[in-house]
């Protein structure tokens, strides 16, 4: 082989193989190429199907912040309803008459022709033990008595309500204008003297006012709808009886404060009827309410 033919072929060998070679880098290029896709493609799949913790912190948090505000949602519905049914049950305890926050029904107890210097003041001491706030009406010449004046004081500070039942304990119907005002004006001076305060409540013996004269007054007028008539008898269950069994909402019961047993009757009338769900409030403020 001659030189020049066989360099020439090495030549040509040398350039086929670098031929070859480009084409086989050409080859592996595209060889990595696709490797390259392939490894892409493996790679996203593997991130679809097995997320690296990053992408798997958020994708649970935002899936997780969805839920947090679905049950949040839950619970306040839940919470509502429970709500709803805490106030079902407040009325089922107001019914059975021991709480909720339905309004209980009203009822006023009212006490006539004291004060008294023993009976009174025990009144006095069973109605805070029971939180019970009551309405007086006073005799004038009752508060003058025994130093009775600290009793009418203390009704005041106990939150009680005072009234107006004349100075003498007359039937003002009877009597002419002039004296029938003087009766109302001798205890409201003694009340204010105690009291520093005008009372607004008159209730005059046996309900009985002058024509007009109630009208004039710039004073409620306090009726009653309840009157076991405990004046009348020392028998404690027969006063309990006559009032618990009459008893409804909005009545104003009537007591008298100066008999013993109408104080231990009174007792036992608050007990039954808180029980049964009555709240006692003044008279004024079931008459105004
Ligand atoms: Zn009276």
């Amino acid at each position: 082989m001659p030189k020049v033919w066989a360099r020439e072929q090495t030549e040509e060998q040398t350039t086929q193989r670098a031929s070859d070679q480009e084409k086989r880098k050409q080859d592996r290029g595209k060889g990595c190429g696709l490797k390259r896709w392939m490894q892409a493609v493996a790679v996203l799949y593997i991130l679809l199907f097995f997320p690296v913790p990053g992408s798997q912190y958020e994708e649970r948090t935002a899936p997780e912040a969805g839920e947090e505000s679905m049950q949040a949602e839950a619970e306040e519905v839940s919470g509502r309803e429970e709500g709803e049914s805490a106030d079902d049950t407040g009325c089922g305890e107001t019914e059975k008459g021991s709480g909720g926050n339905e309004p209980k029904p009203m009822i006023a107890i009212t006490f006539d022709d004291g004060p008294d210097a023993s009976s009174t003041p025990r009144l006095l001491d069973g109605l805070k033990e029971r939180g019970v706030r009551a309405t007086f009406f006073v005799i004038g010449e009752n508060i003058e008595k025994e130093d009775n004046r600290g009793i009418i004081k203390r009704m005041q500070e106990e939150g009680h309500e005072i009234g107006n039942h004349t100075y003498h304990h007359v039937d003002l119907s009877k009597l002419n204008s002039e004296d029938a005002h003087r009766e109302l004006m001798m205890t409201d001076g003694l009340i204010r003297e105690i009291t520093g305060e005008e009372t607004s409540l008159v209730r005059p013996p046996f309900g009985a006012f002058p024509d007009g004269m109630a009208e004039e007054l710039d004073k409620l007028y306090v009726k009653w709808t309840v009157d076991p008539l405990d004046w009348t008898t020392e028998n404690v269950d027969e006063i309990v009886q006559k009032v618990v069994t009459d008893v409804q909402e909005n009545d104003i019961i009537l007591l008298h404060d100066c008999y013993e047993s109408s104080v231990d009757a009174a007792f036992r009338i608050i007990d039954i009827l808180k029980d049964e769900g009555y709240e006692f409030v003044t008279a004024d403020r079931l008459l105004i309410e």
